[in-house]
């Protein structure tokens, strides 16, 4: 299966002093790939980021993708998807991505995809996760 870990450049302004700058942010974590962001993850602070100007370290409130690879099951994390409204959205574009290709929608028709904005219901799963592949 491809790989679903991947991150883009984003831009930033930092909290502290007002600059504005690049950076690579977290869009896609493949946890049968990297086992070491279940921790940052589980705290909420994936993606870690810090401005080189004032050196202020801030974490970004974007959304995550997270791959339980290989469990058939696809999450999306996002702190802001706590409405239903939201939530139906992540649900249409995932079905609108699976829908391009025929091996993405049998994967599809495998998967268990869920939106959560609660960082405890992400907590729970990354947890019985390592319990189930250490
Ligand atoms: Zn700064």
């Amino acid at each position: 299966m491809t790989s679903l870990t991947g991150t883009s450049i984003a831009e930033i302004k930092c909290e502290k002093c007002k600059s504005v700058f690049e950076t690579q942010v977290i869009e896609h974590i493949d946890l049968s790939e990297d086992r070491e962001i279940i921790k940052a993850l589980k705290i909420g602070k994936a993606n870690r980021v810090q401005c080189p100007k004032c050196k202020k370290v801030m974490y970004l409130d974007r959304s995550i993708v997270v791959n339980f690879e290989p469990e058939n099951r696809i999450v999306v994390y996002d702190p802001k998807a706590t409405t239903e409204e939201a939530k139906a959205t992540f649900q249409t574009d995932y079905e609108s991505i699976i829908a391009f290709n025929e091996i993405l929608q049998e994967i599809g028709a495998e998967t268990e995809f869920s939106v959560f904005s609660n960082l405890d219901d992400l907590k729970t799963l990354l947890e019985e996760y390592e319990k189930a592949h250490s």
